[in-house]
């Protein structure tokens, strides 16, 4: 619709930072991430589970409480640290009631009412708190009519949540933000305000646009990356009135049903990346087991020297980041060039398949798992395509891997290639799969 915005973030890079401007932003990062930690250790606890909204409260007691002073980390760092904190702390508490609603569900010893009760206080925030806390609470309006052993059930919650309830916990201190009077553009850079009253610190800038929100500082290990949230205009397109069926891939990112592909290099540069941080985590595995043996056989010094020398997660994590946003600039730029040259008003992709983690899965399998990128494609469709008013529908996956576009029986797939016995047609895995889900869009739209 027109006139209307969404949040995109732009990113803006530094040039290579000497070793001054480096050590003062790391040791801005690494106080961001222990004010981050105390707030977590101090709220993340039931106690304070209906103090998170709003933020004043704890930002309040932040302010008194002396940290900041200790540390000497200027209030446009230190506040939005805390703010930060609060947010993953109530980040962590939706994942847990969700977490407790899908035990709850699949739980066949409650009751339906008894699930309900559970359900509702999970919802209520006030209760649930009270409930945690052992505090006097109203029973919800629905629960009233219900005939329930309560103090049962509200055993269950306490349990439930004491067992599944984690505390946050950062060892990342790469990253700060920084709030809008915490900076100035000026000189073809951005100066940051220092720990020293009064000076600020230089830090130069490849391209010179300005913004006026907070920026999250990215570190690297001689430079730096700033991403910042800005409103982008949704935009219409006149010309944008095709229909686009497609398959999301992990080797190619986009098969289309006429057979056109985008982002056929997504294999190529996330497979090496893959292989070599697989190779890493064993390498690290056998240093850490080497560490404990020697600490078991009271060796401490040496525990040590490998602890220290090796086992540094620094340049692992910088050279990891690296990759990753240039594995995320690729298929932004495929999403982009795709809709440029599709012009499509509507695409139709096959809904998600969630892979449930019940079953042990081999070692290949669950490295394929972790560096899949599905899950990011989508979201970045879906947000390109509202910003370019397009509209995204999903049809039903079940059989558009298995079944033969062309005859409808069940084919057989080898590696990326698909084989019909049937009828012969032999083709690849994703492109059946496109077509398949053309099939079923208009099989949906006309059911005849
Ligand atoms: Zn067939």
């Amino acid at each position: 619709m027109p006139g209307e915005t969404l949040t995109k973030t732009i990113t803006q890079h530094t040039g290579e930072l000497d070793q001054e401007t480096l050590s003062f932003l790391y040791g801005i990062a690494e106080d961001y991430a222990k004010v981050r930690n105390a707030v977590y250790q101090r709220y993340s606890g039931i106690r304070h589970v209906n103090q998170l909204t709003p933020v004043y409260g704890i930002l309040n007691e932040m302010r008194s409480c002396g940290l900041r002073e200790q540390l000497n980390l200027p209030v446009v760092y230190y506040e939005l640290a805390v703010a930060d904190a609060v947010s993953d702390i109530k980040t962590r508490w939706a994942v847990l009631k969700k977490k407790l609603n899908g035990l709850v569900t699949e739980n066949e010893s409650l009751s339906a009412d008894e699930k309900m009760y559970i359900r509702t206080v999970l919802k209520i925030n006030s209760t649930f708190s009270a409930i945690l806390n052992r505090e006097p609470y109203e029973l919800p309006d629905n629960a009233k009519d219900l005939r329930l052993d309560t103090d049962r059930l509200n055993n269950r919650i306490r349990r439930m949540v004491r067992k599944y309830l984690t505390e946050p916990k950062t060892e990342y201190t790469r990253l700060f933000r920084v709030s809008p009077n915490g900076y100035r553009y000026k000189d073809g850079g951005i100066y940051l305000v220092s720990r020293i009253p009064r000076h600020r610190v230089f830090i130069p800038l490849k391209n010179h646009e300005r913004y006026d929100r907070q920026i999250l500082f990215m570190l690297e290990e001689n430079s730096a990356t700033l991403h910042i949230p800005v409103e982008a205009r949704i935009k219409t397109h006149e010309d944008y009135t095709n229909t686009v069926f497609m398959h999301i891939g992990n080797r190619v990112m986009f098969t289309l049903a006429d057979g056109t592909v985008y982002g056929e290099g997504l294999e190529q540069m996330v497979f090496p990346e893959t292989l070599r941080l697989d190779k890493k985590n064993q390498e690290h595995g056998r240093l850490r087991r080497e560490a404990e043996n020697y600490r078991a056989e009271g060796l401490d010094d040496k525990a040590e020297a490998i602890e220290r020398n090796n086992l540094g997660r620094q340049k692992y994590s910088s050279r990891k980041a690296r990759e990753r946003a240039n594995t995320v600039r690729y298929i932004n730029t495929e999403i982009n060039r795709m809709l440029r040259e599709e012009k499509p008003a509507r695409i139709v992709i096959p809904s998600r398949v969630l892979k449930k983690c019940t079953k042990h899965y081999s070692r290949t399998v669950n490295l394929k798992l972790t560096r899949s990128f599905q899950g990011f494609i989508r979201e970045r469709l879906a947000f390109k395509c509202r910003l370019n008013s397009v509209e995204i529908v999903e049809v039903n996956s079940k059989g558009t891997g298995s079944l033969c576009a062309d005859c409808g029986t069940e084919g057989k797939c080898w590696k990326d290639e698909f084989v019909c016995e049937h009828c012969g047609s032999h083709t690849t895995a994703a492109l059946n799969a496109a077509k398949n889900v053309e099939k079923k869009y208009k099989e949906m739209c006309h059911p005849d």
